[in-house]
């Protein structure tokens, strides 16, 4: 079988996990700190501040950026629940746009249509681990005074004109297995801005600047040195992970026939988190049953999108996005995870032109 993702725990992982388990330190302490001091690395930005999930992330940069009950959230319900979720933690409203039809990403030119008043942030997301149009978006957050909080959880890496995701203003990321780097669970939040940085330790850690006198509203979102072990070992992996990543793509790139292949504007790094394609004439499930035929995984991300989901319908009413929809009835992501062989791949090529050219 291939697999459609796989996480690999290396010795460097088994070995660092050991370590912490023998110091007697396990919470979170010094390999938190090491792990923070990496990734801000690897984003080039001041800060980052980690946190048990990606999940946990967003709701933390909302609370924050101190959106909260009246607040709207532009964001994209093209993605995986939590996204717009965490709006929901925090008693805001997610305003939906549509999807660029060819990158996924939120369509930057429907933004402005979408702001109000009450329009407190713009939370693009990096779909499949592609950078959204994040030049006029925060062009456009600069003009309405607006918040970016980025949805980077599939985007660890990636870039759009050298600036990293997660570095435009504040960033999120998800280190749960099937990402593109790992701490089993565990979360990061990303940013340039000292006060926001200082903010967030803050809540994480049960609204606390003094032991045992509570400021504020606080949580326990603090990531444990075990997690963090296992982050600083895949965090070292992440550059060449993502460069087996990219080589996987444009070896599907060169070879795919009869589907479309994912478009990279020019500029645009991206790390593939998952490769997506679109099929065409209704053929995605059956294409996806004979994948399955021939022991190849594939999914589909995501087949209801948020705005269909039915608590939303509840809350919100029907609403329509003629974009999201049509992706949701023809995407398919494919196996691009570092682990694959060039014959895993040739096969799921070999499969793929079979079905669509001479099926
Ligand atoms: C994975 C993911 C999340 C949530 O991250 P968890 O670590 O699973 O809580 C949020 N948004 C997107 C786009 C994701 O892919």
């Amino acid at each position: 079988m291939i697999s459609i993702a796989k996480p690999v725990m290396g010795e460097e992982e088994k070995k660092a996990v050991m370590e912490v388990l023998d110091s007697g330190i396990i919470a979170q302490g010094p390999k938190v700190k090491e792990f923070e001091q990496g990734f801000a690395k690897m984003c080039a930005v001041k800060h980052a501040i980690a946190v048990t999930s990606g999940t946990v992330a967003l709701h933390l940069a909302l609370l924050a950026h101190d959106i909260g009950p009246g607040d709207e959230v532009i964001t994209s319900p093209f993605t995986f629940i939590a996204s717009a979720n965490s709006v929901l933690f925090v008693s805001a409203k997610p305003v939906f746009v549509d999807i660029d039809p060819k990158t996924f990403t939120m369509d930057a030119s429907q933004i402005e249509a979408a702001i109000t008043p009450k329009t407190k942030a713009i939370m693009p997301v990096h779909l499949y681990g592609m950078v959204t149009d994040m030049k006029a978006i925060m062009e456009i957050a600069k003009k309405h005074d607006l918040v970016v909080i980025e949805d980077a959880c599939q985007a660890h890496g990636a870039m759009l004109n050298g600036t990293k995701a997660g570095a435009f203003e504040t960033g999120t990321f998800s280190l749960y297995p099937t990402k593109n780097m790992t701490s089993a669970e565990g979360g990061m939040i990303t940013t340039d801005d000292d006060e926001i940085n200082e903010i967030c330790r803050v809540i994480r850690n049960h609204g606390m600047r003094r032991r045992y006198y509570h400021d504020q509203l606080g949580y326990n979102f603090r990531m444990t040195d075990v997690h963090a072990a296992i982050g600083n070992a895949q965090l070292a992996k992440l550059p060449d992970n993502n460069t087996k990543r990219r080589s996987n793509a444009k070896f599907y790139n060169e070879n795919l026939k009869g589907v479309t292949v994912p478009f990279v504007p020019a500029g645009y790094h991206h790390v593939y988190h998952q490769y997506t394609i679109r099929v065409p004439d209704g053929k995605r499930d059956a294409l996806r049953e004979h994948l399955k035929d021939n022991e190849i995984g594939s999914e589909i991300y995501y087949p209801l999108p948020i705005h269909k989901q039915g608590f939303y319908i509840d809350m919100y009413g029907e609403q329509s996005f003629p974009e999201v929809e049509k992706a949701a009835d023809e995407v398919l992501s494919l196996p691009v995870h570092p682990e694959l062989s060039q014959s895993d791949l040739e096969k799921v090529v070999e499969t793929i032109n079979t079905f669509m050219v001479k099926g």
